[in-house]
């Protein structure tokens, strides 16, 4: 049993000290962190402040990372389930469990298999990409389904910005450089609490801060003016500020007439779309959009940090990256110093590039399952998938509809499941568990949008964990598939995908020689050269491209919401971020702060249905229930209840049915076809559970 000791323990200056990455994704900006290791069965954590991303910060998350070795909870041997249904396993060694999972996948045929992978299989590789293609080269070259997670986290604002043609980003230190004007727009930086300290840097240089988010977010406290939307109404506000400015002729006409399309268009769309009417749709006033208008677009320049994920997560929400999009182009944003859009999670800056390992030329021919979470579903359901495996992922938490899901995933005849904590989908639906190594027991490498730092191995797998592509390796040698893993080791598959101009073709041994990190070759201005990713090269406020994959192809408001019930929104907290590590809950620190599932909840609406602070609540809608804590705040506003994701069954609440049209779903080299995540819900005081 290993020891765990807190930060700030250390006496001995004699023991051996690592710089590593923090093992969970807040890309772009991810931290360096310190480890030192204690007799190799101890270690702690701090914030390298050599790392020039992140310069010491660690967050609570981050600080929590040393309760991952040694923790009780870990798995540590592949293990079998009794029987479907039954809690009782049994270990197994690795080989018999490949032998199983191997002759299986021979049994149902190569096309009826399906892998699945997420944030839990990459803290020691975000945004570099090395394990997500090593997964999709044994996938391609072995014939089987796969599907880009994408599409589960910020795939739809991915999708949204890159209709506009605004897919690059500018990066933090821009913002903190040179930004006069900072929107947050759904970004609430629990989740790039990295990207907080370089809002703190332009706000004490005198830049105006400006939250908009369904609820006051722990960023509100940063800002100058906090403006609270009902959730999913984004794009209405956006449209009218577009309306405001057409309106007052503050538009930037020169940049305009040379990189945009559609202005005429986009004007005529916009000009019914008022402050009045946004103010009905979005419960914005029609005074604060005026004010908001104006003011973006008389302070240059001025950067927008769109939300990564939780802004996107109903139906139609990608119109909303899609209509603020825009906004940057009107008033000429775009190309300079401290302008356009900000760090986005999933997003990159203009020239980060690196090989790709996957074998994509190499895929075998068959009928493949499009990259929809829907679609997925219904391959489960339709008897299409018959081996399921998930690596590093929480399938049954994370996708919307669990009660579909889990259906669904009882009619595999093999689910299999590699990780290193128990999570929901292990403990309910899984039949074959095999140990991943974590971080620091495997080399890797993680890219923030401006350097590419080596996330070393320094120490020794843990029980029977191994690395990944252990798997594929052994489930290639088995099912005959060849060039799997052509290389010597890990290290020299890391070099292979370093070997780019973006990188100025490093390896691991020049980033060990350079403290661990190399600068990539970027511009932290997205669009230096005002060339945008779009089939004309200029920022689309009318995109052909949309309309051809049956889209409207202007930027629209959304659907006519329903009158019923309260909003459900979701969110992330400074405790959990991903589905990673049991969505935190393996860690205790992390754990102790969010002990209960709790409700965001108005006291106007709370004291309507007779709910106090603290009871515990029934959620519910005609999908289902979830019990919670009510946390009765006046930082929500009327109409609208939210909630951290990640709680077991709270998905029994969301839709889950298809956003996207299959004709779009192929747009851009990640996945769009996230479900939607939408609900309104009633809530109740429930029978006590204390
Ligand atoms: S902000 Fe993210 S990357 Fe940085 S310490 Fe926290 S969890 Fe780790």
């Amino acid at each position: 049993m290993l020891t765990l000791i807190a930060v700030n323990d250390r006496q001995d200056p004699e023991l051996e000290t690592f710089t590593t990455m923090c093992p969970m994704n807040c890309h772009p900006t991810l931290c360096g962190m310190k480890v030192t290791k204690h007799d190799n069965d101890q270690i702690q954590v701090e914030g390298d402040e050599t790392n020039p991303d992140s310069a010491g910060f660690l967050c609570m998350r981050g600080k929590a990372a040393h309760e991952i070795v040694g923790n009780d909870n870990r798995l540590l041997t592949p293990k079998m389930r009794h029987s479907r249904g039954s809690e009782t396993w049994h270990d197994v060694t690795w080989d018999a469990a490949m032998d199983h999972i191997a002759a299986k996948m021979q049994d149902v045929g190569r096309e009826r298999v399906g892998f699945w992978q997420a944030h839990g299989n990459w803290g020691n590789d975000y945004a570099f990409g090395l394990k997500r293609a090593q997964m999709d080269r044994f996938a391609n070259l072995y014939g089987c389904q796969y599907w880009n997670p994408a599409m589960i986290c910020w795939g739809l604002g991915g999708f949204g910005v890159g209709i506009t043609g605004a897919i690059e980003t500018s990066t933090k230190e821009d913002l903190g450089a040179n930004s006069e004007f900072v929107i947050l727009w759904g970004a609430n930086t629990v989740s790039q609490a990295n990207t907080l300290r370089h809002v703190e840097i332009a706000k004490r240089r005198g830049a105006r801060i400006v939250v908009i988010d369904v609820r006051r977010t722990e960023a509100s406290a940063l800002a100058d003016d906090v403006i609270l939307v009902k959730p999913g109404t984004d794009a209405a506000l956006a449209l009218a500020m577009m309306n405001v400015i057409l309106a007052d002729g503050s538009h930037d006409t020169d940049f305009i007439a040379a990189h945009t399309i559609g202005l005429e268009a986009l004007t005529a769309h916009v000009a019914s779309m008022t402050p009045d009417w946004a103010a009905a749709i979005t419960g914005v006033s029609a005074e604060q959009i005026v004010g908001l208008a104006r003011q973006y677009a008389a302070t240059k320049p001025a950067m927008i940090v769109i939300g990564g994920s939780s802004l996107h997560k109903g139906n139609n929400t990608w119109q909303a990256a899609r209509a603020i999009s825009c906004l940057p182009a009107l008033t000429g944003n775009f190309g300079i110093e401290g302008g356009g859009i900000g760090p986005r999670h999933g997003g990159r800056s203009h020239g980060v590039g690196f090989n790709d390992v996957s074998a994509a030329d190499g895929r075998l021919p068959g009928t493949y399952i499009p990259n929809q979470m829907e679609a997925i579903v219904e391959g489960l359901e339709s008897g299409a998938i018959k081996v399921f495996v998930t690596i590093g992922s929480n399938v049954l938490s994370c996708f919307a509809d669990t009660t579909r899901t889990r259906s669904a995933l009882a009619r595999a005849d093999l689910v299999v499941a590699y990780d290193i904590f128990p999570n929901q989908t292990i403990r309910e639906v899984a039949d074959i568990v095999l140990p991943g190594t974590i971080w620091l027991e495997e080399i890797g490498a993680k890219s923030t949008n401006a350097h590419i730092h080596l996330s070393d191995r320094v120490l020794p797998p843990a029980g029977e964990a191994r690395p990944v592509y252990d798997l594929y390796k052994g489930l290639a040698a088995r099912l005959d598939v060849k060039d799997v893993y052509p290389w010597n080791d890990q290290e020299a598959a890391i070099n292979a995908v370093l070997d780019h101009p973006a990188t100025g073709h490093a390896s691991v041994q020049m980033l060990r020689a350079n403290g661990g990190r190399v600068p990539l070759k970027i511009s932290h201005v997205a669009y230096p050269t005002l060339e945008f990713s779009t089939p004309t090269g200029k920022i689309e406020f009318f995109s052909e491209r949309a309309k051809a994959m049956g889209l409207p192809p202007l930027p629209m408001p959304p659907n006519e919401p329903p009158v019923d019930g309260l909003a459900l929104a979701h969110g992330r907290t400074f405790a959990q971020f991903h589905s990673f590590f049991d969505h935190g809950r393996a860690l205790p620190t992390l754990a102790a702060r969010e002990a209960d599932p709790e409700l965001w909840v108005a006291p106007s609406d709370a004291l309507a249905r007779e709910i106090t602070d603290g009871d515990w609540i029934e959620v519910s809608n005609a999908r289902g229930s979830f019990c919670a804590r009510a946390k009765v705040t006046r930082r929500m506003p009327e109409g609208t209840v939210w909630m951290r994701d990640g709680w077991p069954d709270l998905n029994t609440l969301t839709d889950g049915s298809s956003v996207l049209p299959e004709a779009a779903l192929s747009a851009f080299p990640f996945s769009v076809g996230q479900n939607n995540y939408g609900a309104r819900v009633e809530i109740r005081p429930a029978v006590a559970k204390d």
